[in-house]
């Protein structure tokens, strides 16, 4: 007989054998008993009843697939991927989007809902739980299954107490968002900036490939960083590690939200190439944009520039290549900061990625300290648009799976 699992028994979970075990199955699966008594050192009977417990909770279920050496085939374990589904949220500047995926980080359902104009604590909160519904709800997913709620959210988060301390695009503050939704729906929430969940996703699901130092630069209506140190997300002192969308990169560039001068998101963000745009447009330079927007500068927005850049408008193609070449020197400056092995670069204005990559390249190639400065693996988001939000519900899947 089988036990359903309960988000009551969730402490069940937490115990660290168990986690490592259920990891490796996920990891490695579809993999022996013996193989894992072997990897685990720990004894085949403890590993036997662990894995006894995972199966009647249905995480994992035996499978006689895999390698055959004539006889009789080994029964293997492998993770029960669709028997659970978590749900995850990115909070972007006008958007809230929506995920469920299943063990394996795959997409089982999107939705998305729109951001009005000067929200406030509340509206932010009251359209969180409309779109927490509409997935729980919609008929199409079976609400039992899932495990907990991740919420990528911009600014400044407190991951340990789940609170949004400072949400510049709203100018919000102090949104107790795990709170709030523990209450309306009685499971796990995990709240994270969402630069970092972007590059949680991607060490797990996406272009990380286990590089254990990384960085993932969220490049949107704002730039952020998640930055992986040994496996783990680094936050700093007081979670403000990785605004390096406030990094100074020019003492007399344009004034920033925060308000200091030459911020690299002044220069590089989608709203900082949409306003250099219109700025040497209103000169008269030639472009095909004048026609894309009909005239109309207030149109131009990363997009069009984009669409251009596509259609061979050399004034387009030069403007990314000069926001590459800004973004190269915020990545140089992380690169002589923490060293890591891989950058991922993702985020909105990635989707111009082939434009920005010769921009970005050319600068660590001139500025790199060594020639292993310069060799840093510099690659796009693989997850894309989803990025944050699946990252979002690998918030969730820790508390599971310990790496
Ligand atoms: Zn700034």
């Amino acid at each position: 007989m089988t036990t359903k699992y309960t988000r009551g028994s969730f402490q069940l979970m937490k115990s660290m054998n168990r986690s490592i075990i259920l990891n490796m199955i996920r990891e490695e699966g579809p993999i022996s008993r013996a193989e894992i008594a072997k990897q685990t050192r720990l004894t085949p009977p403890t590993v036997s009843n662990i894995v006894k417990e995972l199966i009647n909770t249905q995480f994992v279920i035996e499978t006689t697939q895999g390698m055959s050496k004539g006889g009789r085939k080994p029964t293997l374990l492998e993770i029960n991927a669709d028997q659970f589904y978590t749900l995850g949220i990115d909070v972007g500047t006008f958007h809230m989007k929506f995920v469920v995926t299943n063990l394996f980080g795959d997409l089982k359902d999107v939705t998305s809902l729109p951001i009005g104009n000067y929200p406030g604590n509340e509206d932010i909160l009251s359209i969180m739980k409309q779109g927490i519904q509409d997935l729980l709800y919609s008929g199409k997913n079976d609400p039992d299954k899932f495990l907990g709620i991740g919420v990528g959210m911009h600014g400044i988060v407190d991951p340990e107490e789940g609170i949004s301390l400072f949400a510049p695009s709203f100018q919000l503050r102090n949104i107790p968002i795990k709170e709030e939704l523990e209450k309306d729906f009685n499971m796990i929430v995990k709240v994270e900036n969402d630069a970092r969940t972007m590059t949680l996703g991607e060490y797990w699901f996406g272009n990380g490939n286990d590089a254990d130092n990384m960085v993932g630069v969220n490049v949107g209506n704002g730039i952020g960083a998640g930055m992986m140190i040994k496996g783990r997300l680094f936050h700093g002192e007081n979670s403000i590690a990785g605004e390096i969308g406030h990094v100074t990169i020019d003492l007399s560039g344009p004034k920033c939200t925060c308000g200091n001068y030459g911020c690299l998101q002044t220069l590089a963000a989608g709203p900082a190439i949409a306003e250099r745009a219109r700025k040497e447009l209103k000169t008269g330079k030639p472009s095909i944009i004048h026609e894309l927007v009909d005239g109309d500068f207030e149109k131009v927005d990363g997009q069009v520039v984009y669409q251009a850049a596509c259609e061979g408008d050399e004034f387009s193609i030069d403007l990314l290549n000069q926001t590459g070449r800004y973004l190269g020197i915020g990545l140089t400056n992380l690169i002589h900061t923490i060293n890591p092995k891989r950058i991922i670069v993702g985020g909105g204005v990635s989707n111009a990625g082939d434009f920005l990559m010769k921009g970005i390249e050319e600068t660590i190639q001139s500025r790199g300290l060594t020639d292993k400065a310069k060799e840093t693996s510099i690659v796009l988001s693989k997850l894309g648009e989803h990025a944050s939000a699946i990252g979002a519900c690998v918030l969730v899947l820790e508390e599971f799976f310990v790496r």
